[in-house]
């Protein structure tokens, strides 16, 4: 009952495609359109971050992308498979082959390294032996083959974000679906972690989406869009002129940090 798993065909090495994608939150009478038209396309094998300030609409995009949350309209594909068409239990099965790595890390606390990363592979009812080979594996892959046994409070910042990343890759995504992934570490770690992810993108052909407020971490990936009020746009300029046009509607939103990608 678990063979389910390698059934999603592979469809012009599109990974995730959204169509006009809106999500439309009321106020009471007002409507926050806080994701408003977007077409994002990513395909298998990309490195992509999207950028954009607080309130731009990033958390709404990736609990769209991610099957966590329904959109008002549009489509998202995922590896060709329209996920608006799915019910509950399909949408669980989708979100299994998601690499979810958030900015807590979100690691179970009594569990060691090693049994978080084997977590997503006892869900899909692998056997032990295999799961623990693989699970070492991943946490080879990650630089901490020397940290199995140790619990996420026996470890820093960046090496609990690396575990996290093990896990992720435990659940053989078909994407890995960043959320601010190191808005909770310092510079130097950040940059450890980015270095890990482009390893693993560039040598394991890991697709990476990367959700970011921070224009240093855009930087490091290999395509950047812009989000902007609900609006995705694919170069800085754009976003630039979308932005100031906005704050000369609303003064109180805050800037595209940073300068332009290099
Ligand atoms: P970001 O992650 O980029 O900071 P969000 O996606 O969280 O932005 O929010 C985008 C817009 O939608 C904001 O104006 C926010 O206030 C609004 N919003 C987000 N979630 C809800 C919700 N559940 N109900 C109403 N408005 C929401
Ligand atoms: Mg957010």
């Amino acid at each position: 009952m678990n063979q389910q798993r390698n059934e999603l065909p592979a469809t012009n090495g599109i990974v995730l495609e959204t169509k006009d994608l809106k999500k439309i939150y009321m106020q009471g009478k007002v409507e926050i359109r806080a994701l408003d038209g977007v077409n994002l396309k990513v395909e298998a094998g990309e490195f992509i971050s999207v950028l954009g300030p607080s309130g731009s609409g990033k958390s709404t995009l990736l609990n769209m992308i991610g099957a966590l949350d329904r959109p008002t309209s549009g489509t998202i594909m995922i590896e060709g498979q329209d996920i608006g068409q799915m019910n509950k239990n399909q949408l669980a099965e989708i979100r299994q082959h998601i690499g979810f790595v958030f900015q807590y890390f979100n690691l179970i606390g009594r569990l060691t390294a090693l049994q978080n990363v084997e977590l997503p592979m006892t869900v899909k009812g692998m056997n032990a032996q295999t799961r623990k080979e693989k699970a070492i594996e991943f946490m080879n892959l990650v630089g901490l083959g020397d940290r199995v046994k140790h619990r996420p409070s026996e470890l820093s910042g960046g090496q609990q974000q690396r575990v996290a990343i093990a896990r992720a890759l435990a659940q053989e995504p078909r994407f890995m679906l960043m959320d601010e992934p190191t808005g909770n570490i310092d510079t130097r770690t950040r940059d450890e972690v980015l270095g890990l992810v482009k390893k693993l993108n560039d040598e394991h052909n890991v697709t990476v989406v990367i959700i970011t407020h921070d224009a240093a971490v855009a930087r490091m990936t290999k395509r950047t869009v812009y989000i902007v009020d609900g609006k995705l746009y694919n170069t800085h300029e754009e976003a630039i002129d979308a932005e100031q046009a906005s704050r000369v509607l609303n003064d109180e939103k805050t800037h595209i940090d940073g300068g332009v990608p290099v």
